[in-house]
């Protein structure tokens, strides 16, 4: 049956940039551990699909920590 799907955030994490090396990796890697990576963990509230998004750099609106 189709599911519209109806996507609730239910995780966010984000993981910081690292500082080491970075070396023989493509620029798309490069760029995750440069600028870091924030995921986001979506659950269908109909059809309990899990979605999972990656976004460079932080991307966690409404939290009390933004210091950059
Ligand atoms: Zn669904």
């Amino acid at each position: 049956m189709w599911c519209k799907h109806n996507w609730v955030r239910i995780a966010v994490t984000y993981a910081p940039p690292t500082d080491g090396k970075v070396e023989g990796v493509n620029l798309a890697v490069f760029e995750k551990f440069y600028k870091g990576v924030t995921t986001i963990l979506w659950e269908c509230s109909l059809c309990k699909e899990i979605r999972k998004e990656e976004m460079l750099g932080k991307q966690v609106e409404g939290g009390s920590n933004e210091t950059e």
